[in-house]
């Protein structure tokens, strides 16, 4: 699959970025301002691994994508914000990041139960794959919709994905309960299912009803985007993946908003997040 995609593929790119400037970090990062949410020492520690991450990683723009310093620089940021506590050893195995402008198709075969091959078209905003490339699609605002993070998702993935399959169970950190963690997500997703039949919107995509891996990856994408939200919500899940990713987002978030919320104080959701869960999200 990945020699045919290499088919369509600009040659791959290496990032020379040994030192951004300081306009291209500060062009970067000012479109995630998610970012805001570190502590000061994070963020330092979060450019030194992006740096790293570029010197490692290789970039191939698909369907005409320039790849250029921007994009590399962005991805690496956002992909590297969920090793902060493991470093780059979590992304060892592979080198290969596949960058198509906006979502893209993919074509599909499944045989059914009788034996017929069935052939469909995938609309999907990204892939990991589990010792291949990361497939991720590229919005030049940095976001197909507000709390949707597509480069957070995936790469939640493929560190799922280090110890077997994308089942939303990763290796955890030292000193973390697996018996905690399987209770944990077991119970919100089962919650999120059951809101999910009943038409009740959370402050996940409902694409997290999909499996338990995909819970994982979209409550990822919450944790560092829209934090508070998802403390309030889910506040369990909140806590696993604070000792997790070893960051307080959501207190991050209260200092950067100005304001503090004791844990667990519901903000709830705003309208535009409820705008993006009407379900007309790709499957990533
Ligand atoms: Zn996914």
């Amino acid at each position: 699959m990945f020699d045919t995609l290499k088919r369509w593929l600009n040659r791959a790119r290496r990032s020379e970025i040994a030192t951004p400037t300081p306009e291209l970090w500060a062009r970067v990062e000012a479109r995630l301002p998610f970012l805001d949410f570190l502590p000061e020492e994070a963020r330092l520690r979060l450019r030194a691994l992006a740096v790293a991450f570029l010197g490692e990683k290789e970039f191939y723009g698909a369907r005409g994508l320039r790849i250029n310093d921007d994009i590399m620089l962005s991805i690496a940021l956002q992909a590297c914000l969920l090793i902060l506590k493991r470093g780059l050893a979590a992304y060892r195995g592979w080198v290969g990041i596949i960058v198509y402008p906006g979502d893209f198709v993919v074509p599909r075969q499944v045989m059914d139960e009788a034996g017929i091959v069935h052939e469909y078209n995938d609309q999907l905003l990204g892939e990991a794959r589990r010792d291949g490339p990361v497939i991720v699609a590229w919005f030049d605002g940095g976001s197909p919709g507000p709390g949707v993070n597509v480069i957070v998702h995936e790469f939640a993935h493929k560190l799922d994905m280090a110890n077997g399959n994308a089942d939303g169970f990763p290796r955890l950190l030292p000193g973390m309960s697996r018996r905690q963690w399987a209770d944990v997500f077991t119970t919100a997703y089962g919650r999120l299912c059951r809101l999910d039949d009943s038409g009740i919107e959370t402050i996940l995509d409902p694409y997290a009803a999909s499996n338990p891996g995909e819970f994982f990856a979209v409550a990822s994408e919450a944790f560092f985007e829209t934090p508070l939200s998802l403390r309030a919500e889910f506040p369990a899940v909140y806590a696993q993946l604070s000792a997790y990713y070893g960051l307080d987002t959501a207190e991050g978030e209260a200092q950067a908003s100005g304001f503090r919320f004791a844990t667990g104080f519901g903000m709830g959701r705003n309208t535009s997040e409820n705008s993006n869960g009407g379900g007309d999200r790709m499957k990533p």
